[in-house]
């Protein structure tokens, strides 16, 4: 059995194996600055339709808009059953998902999902000058169409995904990531060195790719431009996260380990390159 990754800009991934297909964080709506500042978070329907792979289940690592806002959308096109942290199968469902298709999961937890182990486990969101954003329990009597700053988060979890023999981690912090060995490794590739050493030394990686590394304020259409990272103080200027600087120091720090910056939506069989 052979698994085929594929980016799909932010933090989702699609991963294939002959027969079942996994989703995780999928969103391609790419709402704008002024959008999250001012606006509502109106999933673009004709967009998902166009850019989501057949899939037989979705993940979501937390539930802040740009990891959820699109998985109803996704979960009522292909009818598959999304697993959430307890507050996001909660806007799930005032986002109209039926509750026999939402699962609340918990660190810990282990998954068979068709061809797919995954193993749940805690993670930690990056701090944002100075504070988690958008975090603490929901807003009352919430009504879509939502604000993004509706989304908040409870909780945040990192994915071990087990397929065609292989593991992968998906890791959606960049501290305190778990210490669990995976062939392949998606990682924030704003971590500082410190921060990828602590989680390159647990988990052993032979193949390392960025996750959430392109610009998500930019629409699907415009040509891909690497996040910016925010800054250690207000006072600094926002520079783009440095892509090529992230391969010279994961493989000074784990020789041996290979770097891809993955091209959204290319296929790629982990087969082939591990
Ligand atoms: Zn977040």
């Amino acid at each position: 059995m052979s698994l085929t990754l594929q980016y799909l800009g932010v933090a989702g991934w699609h991963f294939q194996t002959g027969q079942a297909g996994l989703l995780i964080d999928p969103y391609v709506t790419r709402l704008s600055v002024w959008q999250v500042l001012f606006g509502r978070a109106v999933p673009d329907r004709a967009l998902i339709r166009t850019h989501t792979p057949p899939a037989g289940w979705i993940l979501v690592t937390h539930p802040h808009y740009d990891h959820i806002m699109d998985v109803p959308e996704v979960a009522r096109l292909t009818g598959a059953p999304v697993y959430a942290s307890s507050q996001g199968c909660q806007l799930l469902g005032v986002l109209g998902l039926p509750a026999s298709q939402v699962h609340a999961v918990w660190p810990g937890d282990r998954l068979t999902l068709g061809d797919f182990k995954v193993e749940v486990c805690a993670s930690r969101h990056r701090i944002i000058f100075g504070r988690i954003p958008y975090q603490g329990p929901l807003r009352p009597g919430l009504r879509p169409p939502l604000r993004a700053s509706d989304y908040r988060i409870d909780r945040q979890f990192s994915f071990l995904v087990q397929a065609g023999g292989l593991r992968v981690l998906v890791a959606s912090g960049i501290d305190e990531e778990p210490s669990v060995e995976a062939d392949l490794l998606l990682v924030g590739a704003d971590a500082t060195r410190e921060q990828l050493a602590a989680i390159l030394k647990g988990v052993r990686p032979r193949l390392v790719m960025p996750n959430h590394w392109d610009d998500m304020f930019r629409p699907l259409s415009a040509p891909v431009v690497p996040m910016r990272k925010p800054p250690r103080r207000l006072s600094l200027p926002l520079k783009r996260i440095d892509l090529e600087g992230f391969a010279r120091l994961v493989r000074e720090l784990a020789p041996g380990a290979e770097v891809i910056v993955p091209e959204r939506f290319r296929p790629y069989r982990l087969g082939d390159l591990l």
